[in-house]
Formats: C-alpha cells, structure tokens, sequence
C-alpha cells in the first residue's frame, strides 16, 4: 500500500489542539510534513515553541504556537482565536481535536466535583466553543475536515473512567449531531477517531505498570489521521474510525 502523498495537505490550514505533546505533537509535525500549515494550539509554550522549532527546520510551511488553557476558554476566547485565525491566515480547513484530561480514575460516587467539571470543560466544552467559533471560516474551504478525539471508554462505559469516559461519550455525540447538521451542504465532514492505546503520558497515567514499549507509538496511527485530514476522505461524515484496526496500522 502507497503511503500518503509527500503533498497531501499541501495549501491547507488545519488547527490542531493539544498538540505540544503526545499523539496532537505527532499528528501537528505530520501534518506539516506533508504540507500544511498548522496552528498549533496547547497548554505549555516551551513544548509548542519546540514543535514549531521542527516544524520550521523541515519543511517550508508556516506554523502559528496559540498557547491557550482549555480550562478556561470561554466564548470570547473562541471567538477571539477564530479572528486570529482569519487574520493570519485567511482560511481553515481542517481542525483535529486532540487535546484532553484523564481526569481521576474512581467511582462516580467519589467523583471530586470539581475535576469533573474540568475534564467536561477541556474534553467537550472547548471543543464546542472552538467548533462554534470557527465554522463560519470551515465553511469557506472546499472541503473542510473537523476530526474528534474519541476513546473506547466513549463507546462502551466502564467502571472508574468517570468524567473521561462521559466527556468521550459526548464528544461522539457531538461529531454525530454536526455530522448530521453540515451532511446537506457536504462542504464539511465530521468524524470521531478512536486512538487506542498508544505510547503516551496519558496513556502511562491510566496504565502505570503497563510496558509502555509494547504499545503501537503516536506515529504508528498517521496513516488514519493524515486520511481523516486530507481530500481522500471527502465525503466521508458522521463515521467512526478506530486507529487499531485502520489498514497499515500495527
Ligand atoms: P497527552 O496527555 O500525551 O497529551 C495531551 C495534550 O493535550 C498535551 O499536549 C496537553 O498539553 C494538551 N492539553 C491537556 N489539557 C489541556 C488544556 N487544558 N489546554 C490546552 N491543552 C491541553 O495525551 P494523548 O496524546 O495520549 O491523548 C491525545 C488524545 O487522544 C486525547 O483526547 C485522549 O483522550 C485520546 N486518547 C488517547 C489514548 C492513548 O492511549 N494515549 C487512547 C484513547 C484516546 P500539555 O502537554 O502542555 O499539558
């Protein structure tokens, strides 16, 4: 099978969040390595100005570092980024949802109230109020990809997942209910995507006594993110993808 194409988002804008660590670091760098220009948004500048470093030393497209708490992004927050974006670049076509919290792992019962509103804020509110705010600039692309985070924990509870798997439950009804809402126009598709488990803090957080060398790295999934991203999913809408049984992955 052919990898993606060297070119494949060459002249597109594509926001990724979360994407100074993890599997969002490895999809922004992709993503620009095959010819992107990615607003690369998170929590911690001296990660993103790293991933902005590489980016720059690669290739020839032109990176932007928002660094933004998603705790406290509220609507003029979004709005403002959107404005940012449309002032930068003119244009967006396509936004990864990456970034997100695990939160605690206990019963609900014992659920800290607060940690549950803060995985609820940064895993599903921002997502929404980012989505809100840029999709009059989506609207404008050809065809513009937006991409959600899910998890297996968001298709099937299970104990002491608490506000993480909740959170993932509602991100998949997101991407159904926008999926279904923009299916008229088909100028935008939405999609969830399921990582699996993957070589990452969070991940080790989850898992701490699990041999993080026996699972598939962030770089293992691009074939499925760069597809999900790029113009050879056009039309693809309301779907969900799980990495661990996409075609060339391990
Ligand atoms: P990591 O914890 O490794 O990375 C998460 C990223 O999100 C980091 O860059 C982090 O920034 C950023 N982030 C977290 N909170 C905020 C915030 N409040 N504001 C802005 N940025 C924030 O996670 P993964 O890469 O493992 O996970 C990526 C996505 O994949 C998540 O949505 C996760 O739920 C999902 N997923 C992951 C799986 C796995 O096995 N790894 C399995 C299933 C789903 P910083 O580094 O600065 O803190």
């Amino acid at each position: 099978m052919n990898g993606p194409a060297a070119d494949l988002l060459a002249g597109r804008v594509v926001l990724v969040t979360g994407a100074g660590d993890g599997i969002g670091r490895v999809a922004a760098l992709s993503y620009a390595q095959h010819g992107a220009d990615v607003v690369l948004l998170g929590r911690t500048r001296s990660k993103l100005e790293a991933v902005f470093d590489a980016i720059k030393a690669n290739g020839k497209t032109q990176p932007l570092i928002v660094p933004a708490d998603l705790l406290h992004l509220d609507e003029a927050a979004a709005d403002a980024f959107a404005a940012g974006v449309r002032d930068e670049y003119g244009r967006l076509d396509g936004v990864l949802h990456n970034a997100g919290i695990l939160g605690r792992r206990t019963l609900l019962v014992h659920y800290p109230v607060q940690a549950w509103f803060d995985v609820m804020q940064a895993n599903v509110n921002a997502a929404f109020l980012l989505t809100r705010a840029l999709l009059p600039l989506l609207n404008e692309a050809d065809d513009a990809s937006i991409v959600f985070t899910s998890s297996g924990v968001g298709r099937r509870g299970r104990a002491y997942w608490g506000a993480y798997a909740v959170s993932k439950f509602a991100t998949e009804g997101m991407m159904e209910t926008l999926a279904d809402e923009v299916a008229q126009t088909g100028r935008i598709r939405v999609n969830s995507l399921n990582p699996g488990a993957t070589r990452t803090a969070m991940r080790a957080a989850a898992y701490p006594t699990e041999d993080p060398n026996e699972l598939p790295s962030p770089q293992q999934h691009m074939a499925l993110y760069l597809y999900l991203m790029g113009p050879d999913s056009k039309g693809v809408n309301g779907q969900r993808f799980d990495a661990a049984t996409w075609p060339g992955s391990p």
